[in-house]
């Protein structure tokens, strides 16, 4: 498979001479099965845009897969031309919802209430007054559809689906294989419990250790620094260590940092790469470089 970073950056876009080289554009990832044309995208953040460069004027025919619901991750969709054309046709998956936001809820109202339709949850953020259009706005024939936790098929690939610990909203990672190589993607995930665990990061959740359990390559959220841990934690992300010591915890082969912080200059993350340097394992991801597997 061929892996496209289309946007690296976490929480909000970061545009500037600054952040040039590591790039601005907040979460997508973009995946060809086979030659260059990508069929399978991992979250919409802004980051999305490539890849109608990528398409080179062909309309995007694939699946995108949102891991959760925040803006960083949701918005490039309505700025999705190779997507928003009416020719084009996307199967749009995110994580099955409660019908309110269920982390406020009682079991028992959860259950009254129901799972609410992806694409009303979409529309949540995605239509007036908030923005011009709904998601049945977009032209094309375009499917929203819920996930469980579980196996599926999409696009060719086999993906797997667990939920993660994050903050303010339900979280999948990813597991994708094509049969032959195999990578996970879990760029919004924070330690279990803060504290400082078995490698001094905080302690791993089953479902990270699995998904990445012997892949080549596991893409991470990497948004801390050490130093920032104690007053930053509570935000949901980890410290890029964090992100190495899991990936060598579950003998993943490679592991790439993603979801930078928005003030993380292009400094900010060279001092990043030279801290991991040692350990050719470890990179830095920058937006627009590729990765065949
Ligand atoms: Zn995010
Ligand atoms: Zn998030």
């Amino acid at each position: 498979m061929r892996i496209h970073l289309c946007g690296v950056r976490g929480s909000t876009p970061a545009p500037g001479a600054d952040f040039v080289r590591y790039g601005g554009h907040t979460s997508c990832v973009a995946i060809a099965p086979d030659g260059d044309v990508p069929r399978l995208i991992l979250d919409a953040g802004t980051g999305l845009r490539r890849v109608t460069a990528l398409l080179d004027g062909a309309p995007f025919a694939g699946t995108i897969i949102l891991t959760h619901l925040h803006w960083d991750h949701v918005h490039g969709l309505p700025f999705f031309t190779a997507g928003d054309r009416h020719d084009a046709r996307v199967a749009l998956l995110l994580p099955e919802q409660d019908a309110r936001n269920g982390e406020a809820q009682s079991k028992e109202a959860q259950s009254k209430e129901g799972s609410a339709g992806a694409e009303e949850v979409l529309a949540r953020g995605m239509s007036p007054p908030h923005f011009p259009i709904t998601p049945a706005g977009l032209r094309g024939e375009w499917f929203f559809g819920s996930l469980a936790p579980g196996v599926f098929k999409a696009e060719g690939f086999t993906v797997e689906a667990r939920e993660v610990p994050h903050k303010g909203g339900r979280t999948f990672g990813y597991r994708v294989s094509d049969g032959h190589s195999a990578m996970a993607y879990i760029p919004d995930h924070c330690p279990t419990a803060l504290g400082p665990g078995p490698d001094g990061w905080g302690e791993y959740h089953p479902a990270a250790l699995a998904l990445a359990a012997g892949v080549d390559l596991l893409i991470h959220d990497s948004f801390l620094r050490p130093d920032e841990v104690a007053a930053e934690a509570s935000f949901g992300h980890p410290a890029a260590d964090y992100a190495v010591a899991l990936a060598h915890r579950a003998g993943a082969r490679r592991v790439l940092l993603t979801h930078h912080k928005p003030d993380r200059t292009d400094d900010g993350l060279d001092a990043l790469a030279t801290r991991f340097r040692p350990d050719p394992r470890v990179t830095v991801a920058t937006e627009g470089h590729r990765i065949d597997l």
